[in-house]
């Protein structure tokens, strides 16, 4: 069973914690650098991208990430996530970093600001069955991908998930909804690249 951790910093962990176990992993929080040492995989969870960056500096976990996805370490960021994987950040606010990982520049709060959160249904590539109902809460949008990245899903023009190998980005949060199919599409990455290790 892979352990998929939580990044818990700041933002809706608990409901990523559920989805996880949902699916069959053992899911933990993580916040000190040790505890990425002990871990298959990792979400970074919707919440203020300013803030969980700023948190990870002051934990001293920033570093430590870079380097674990660098290395190939199965990630994956809703929202504020989603912006903490982009390699650029269109306009982030001073002092914002990301950990990078995709090959993308987001623009954050591009969908409007919190009163205007929506929901839709969304054909996401790798999902069977039904459209997913994304959840758009204040949420970013991708500007433009680079030539290894792969869009999975767009919203009325705009590119609204994104994976790249072994990290995945999503701009709505399916960790409220319910439906836990985007967590097990990346349980299933996080799977294979245990066993494509272990080979
Ligand atoms: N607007 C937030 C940010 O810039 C993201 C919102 C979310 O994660 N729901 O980080």
């Amino acid at each position: 069973t892979p352990v998929i951790g939580v990044l818990a910093l700041q933002g809706d962990v608990r409901e990523h914690l559920i989805a996880l176990a949902a699916v069959d992993a053992v899911a933990r929080p993580v916040r000190r650098p040790e505890e990425l040492a002990e871990i298959d995989g990792l979400v970074i969870p919707g919440g203020e991208s300013t803030t969980i960056s700023k948190l990870a500096v002051l934990f001293g976990v920033m570093d430590p990430l870079r380097a674990r996805v660098r290395d190939g370490l199965p990630v994956y960021g809703t929202c504020a996530g989603m912006i903490m994987l982009a390699d650029k950040i269109l306009d982030p606010r001073s002092g914002q970093e990301t950990i990078g990982g995709i090959d993308m520049i987001v623009r954050r709060n591009a969908f409007g600001r919190q009163n205007e959160s929506f929901e839709a249904a969304l054909d996401v590539k790798g999902i069977a069955g039904d459209p997913v109902e994304g959840v758009f809460i204040r949420a970013p949008w991708v500007e433009s991908v680079g030539a290894e990245a792969e869009v999975l899903a767009e919203h009325e023009g705009h590119i609204v998930a994104v994976r790249q190998g072994n990290a995945l980005a999503t701009s709505f949060h399916p960790e409220l909804t319910g439906d836990h199919r985007v967590h097990g599409l990346f349980a299933d990455m996080v799977r294979a690249n245990r066993t494509a290790e272990s080979l």
